[in-house]
């Protein structure tokens, strides 16, 4: 079992839409009202916060179970804690949330009284709907634009991986080329890297803006662009988990490098650099790919990252001076030469367990920005 969050566009009627409005509305007053009384009380210890707080709440006009989801919100984290809650979004649950397949709508509990609103869904969100065993609530938010979605949380059934048989493949992550596969595919990062450094000289210079004219367009402005770059990179790093995933069979294994040790074998200097490297979050690519990989029955494996790009993968010698440049690999030993990121592509798939070399055809380059069309899915991470 998988829990999946599933970003879908409600369609509400203007009558719904005021009804959506004055509860998320509601709700955000219940959350400051219990964000104010646990600050005089010192106490954010969520069973303590709910006899302080459940009886105001409710009397405010907060269902019981809005009135809970508003306690969990202002109890949750430590360290985290918001100053204030704005009112765009509210939690359901299963008692507040119920999703109506035969019309393609979900049944809320608002402040009018369960509503049933209907959902603009895309091939994507249908399959996912269709795979889901259950729908565990969900988040009720509203967009810059004014537009309503509904981010469900799904619970789905993960395919068991076929044993035996079954391919394995490594992939090598890098600056350059965002992936290669031992498989002979390289995805290289096209503009990525140039927008995001555009996208960051942009931000600095309102940034630099806000501080002699602090205007409600120079704000705006600024608020726009912090989201900008987060999602560009966001969807990059979907797309190409989808790709790599894609083009592996259930069954086959997908051996990655312990990614913890990536950052100090491609530390750089330089503020730039710096900046996109720590934004290049290898972490929850990994995490994207395991996620990905399970719903399509496909094992993840990560494996010791040490000299991946300096050993020969057909006789075994290993030696800094293999690589002969960033591009180019060439054994000192017995001359065995190719793409540097394909060997090391390859000695990760040998480290998971593959035997032969994978296919050894030059590279098939792809730019990440071609691999597919804008996906009508927003992603949550
Ligand atoms: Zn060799």
């Amino acid at each position: 079992m998988q829990t999946l969050t599933l970003r879908c566009t409600l369609k509400p009627t203007p009558e719904q839409a005021a009804a959506l409005e004055e509860t998320v509305r509601l709700f955000a007053e219940g959350c400051n009202h219990a964000l104010r009384v646990a600050r005089e009380h010192g106490e954010f210890r969520r069973f303590k916060l709910h006899h302080l707080v459940y009886n105001d709440l409710r009397s405010m006009g907060l269902s019981a179970n809005l009135a809970v989801q508003a306690i969990a919100r202002v109890g949750r984290k430590k360290g985290s804690r918001a100053r204030f809650y704005q009112p765009t979004s509210c939690a359901f649950d299963q008692r507040t949330l119920s999703l109506r397949r035969e019309d393609e709508s979900v049944s809320l509990t608002t402040t009018a009284g369960r509503l049933i609103v209907p959902m603009k869904l895309g091939n994507y969100q249908r399959g996912m709907l269709k795979r889901a065993r259950s729908v565990q609530g969900g988040v009720l938010t509203r967009g810059p634009k004014g537009k309503w979605y509904i981010n469900l949380i799904l619970r789905l059934e993960v395919p068991t991986p076929p044993t035996g048989g079954g391919k394995v493949v490594g992939l090598d992550m890098g600056q350059r080329y965002m992936a290669t596969l031992s498989s002979g595919i390289q995805v290289s990062g096209g503009g990525v890297k140039s927008r995001r450094i555009h996208l960051r000289n942009k931000r600095a210079e309102v940034r630099s803006r806000l501080d002699t004219e602090r205007t409600r367009g120079v704000v705006r402005l600024w608020e726009r662009l912090t989201g900008r770059e987060a999602r560009f990179l966001s969807h990059t790093l979907h797309t190409l988990a989808k790709h790599i995933v894609d083009g592996l069979e259930p069954g086959d294994t997908l051996a990655i490098e312990d990614l913890t040790h990536l950052r100090s074998r491609t530390a750089k200097r330089g503020s730039v650099e710096r900046h996109l490297h720590h934004l290049w979050p290898y972490a929850r690519f990994r995490s994207l790919l395991e996620y990905k990989a399970a719903l399509r029955g496909v094992r993840v494996v990560a494996v010791d990252p040490r000299h991946t790009s300096q050993e020969c993968p057909r006789c075994g010698h290993t030696e800094r001076g293999n690589r002969r440049s960033q591009a180019l690999f060439r054994c000192t030993a017995c001359g065995f030469q190719h793409n540097a990121d394909w060997v090391a592509a390859t000695n990760i798939a040998r480290r998971a367990g593959s035997t032969g070399m994978g296919r050894c055809k030059p590279a098939r380059i792809l730019r990440v920005s071609s691999l597919h069309r804008l996906p009508s899915e927003s992603p949550r991470l």
